[in-house]
């Protein structure tokens, strides 16, 4: 018997390739998805607490993000899907100098780019914030136009559209080899069987390094957890993502917001990171977050937190993902190192890919893959990782 036949073969199901497989099969490319999981969006796309921005510090991941922003605005009345997507906002506060310095350096970057943020007053920062401690606050930076979604809404209803506009979906089904002949990738093989496309696209996140090597690359993604976690349902009082920047002994930052059912959904950034794949809750992470949560906004006190949970961030050297045709294996296209942006990355990536590779792609989406091109120097470093 003769092996199935695509134009692409995208390995993961995740925050990337999920929504890849969307637009894919929308362009008209015959479209196989692969993933070890039982469903879509069970690596590290659920780990996600759902934050959506464009606000970057970087041309490419504001253009990628300025699309997913529409995608994830337009979805409901494009497909009638739900995604529980809130236009919050996001806010940066600043309690001291350096950051301070820090968000008024990158606002005059960012406005070049064409982002709707501006600098806002302290006063302001409490009507976005109601209750924020006021003692140092200076004001921060506030982007109207960035929100949340639900990951796991979103993935699910991004493959049930991608099925709609005709692209296949393989759960449980692990790519064990990429099949790669004369330097060029010509399909995949799983425990299920062998399969051929012209273009195999990598999107398994933090096993970017191991499915890499199957087809001899060696990708410089490097996995580090993170844990996050939810509380009970309030009622609305702020709507913004908040984020403080400020480093403490054994965290870098930390960021929370209240979505559309009411409950506050909380992360932090340790420091040092913790490289690895442990996604083992830690004693440390709530007493952790809860002190610093409680100290800028005093009246979560009270508030009980119902779950926990631990992910990764697929990590790249400079803390920009890195997508792109492989230089080293034709036909195989890289959408690896999302780091901690991979849900609000999918969505334009996804869109961008596919005209890509279907011969669209713009004048933007050219600058993207230069930018984030697999074979660059990673000599960069992204100020909001
Ligand atoms: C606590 C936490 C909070 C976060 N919050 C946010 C946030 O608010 N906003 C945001 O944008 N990002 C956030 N992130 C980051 C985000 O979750 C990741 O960047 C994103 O999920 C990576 O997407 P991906 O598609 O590359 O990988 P994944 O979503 O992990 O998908 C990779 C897929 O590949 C599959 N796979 C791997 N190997 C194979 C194989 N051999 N064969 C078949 N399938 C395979 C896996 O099963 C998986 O489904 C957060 C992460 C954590 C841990």
């Amino acid at each position: 018997m003769s092996e199935a036949s695509f134009d692409v073969i995208v390995i993961g199901s995740g925050s990337v390739g999920t929504p890849a497989a969307y637009f894919l099969a929308k362009a008209g490319l015959t479209t196989a998805v692969f993933d070890a999981a039982a469903s879509p969006g069970r690596g590290d796309n659920r780990a996600a607490i759902g934050g959506v921005r464009a606000t970057h510090s970087d041309r490419s991941k504001i253009a990628v993000c300025q699309e997913s922003l529409t995608i994830f605005k337009t979805w409901q009345e494009t497909t009638g899907d739900d995604l529980l997507w809130r236009q919050g906002g996001y806010t940066f506060v600043a309690c001291d100098d350096n950051i301070e310095s820090l968000l008024k350096a990158l606002l005059v970057k960012q406005r070049k780019f064409g982002l709707d943020i501006d600098w806002v007053d302290a006063a302001r920062v409490k009507e976005l914030v109601p209750g924020i401690e006021s003692n140092g606050l200076r004001g921060g930076v506030f982007s109207p136009g960035d929100g949340s979604a639900s990951p796991l809404m979103s993935a699910h209803s991004f493959k049930v559209q991608a099925e709609r506009a005709g692209a296949e979906f393989h759960f449980g089904e692990a790519v064990k080899d990429i099949k790669v002949e004369d330097g060029r990738a010509t399909g995949i093989v799983t425990e299920g069987g062998s399969y051929a496309a012209k273009t195999v696209i990598l999107a398994t996140g933090a096993d970017a390094s191991e499915t890499g090597a199957m087809a001899g690359l060696d990708l410089p993604v490097v996995p580090d957890s993170h844990e996050a976690g939810v509380t009970e349902a309030i009622g609305q009082f702020m709507d913004p993502m908040v984020v403080d920047l400020r480093p403490e002994e054994g965290s870098r930052n930390f960021y929370f917001y209240q979505n559309s059912e009411g409950q506050l959904v909380f992360c932090i950034t340790p420091e040092p990171p913790i490289i690895g794949k442990d996604r083992r809750s830690t004693s440390v992470f709530l007493p952790q977050i809860a002190k610093r949560m409680v100290a800028l906004l005093p009246r979560l006190r009270n508030l009980k937190v119902r779950r926990i949970w631990r992910g990764l961030y697929p990590m790249t050297p400079d803390g920009f993902p890195i997508v792109g045709h492989s230089p080293d294996v034709e036909g195989l296209f890289l959408a690896v190192g999302m780091c901690g942006q991979g849900f609000m990355l999918g969505p334009g990536l996804g869109a961008l890919i596919a005209r890509e590779l279907s011969g669209r792609a713009t004048e933007t989406d050219q600058m993207v893959l230069t930018d984030l091109r697999p074979d660059r120097e990673f000599a960069g470093m992204e100020a909001l990782k």
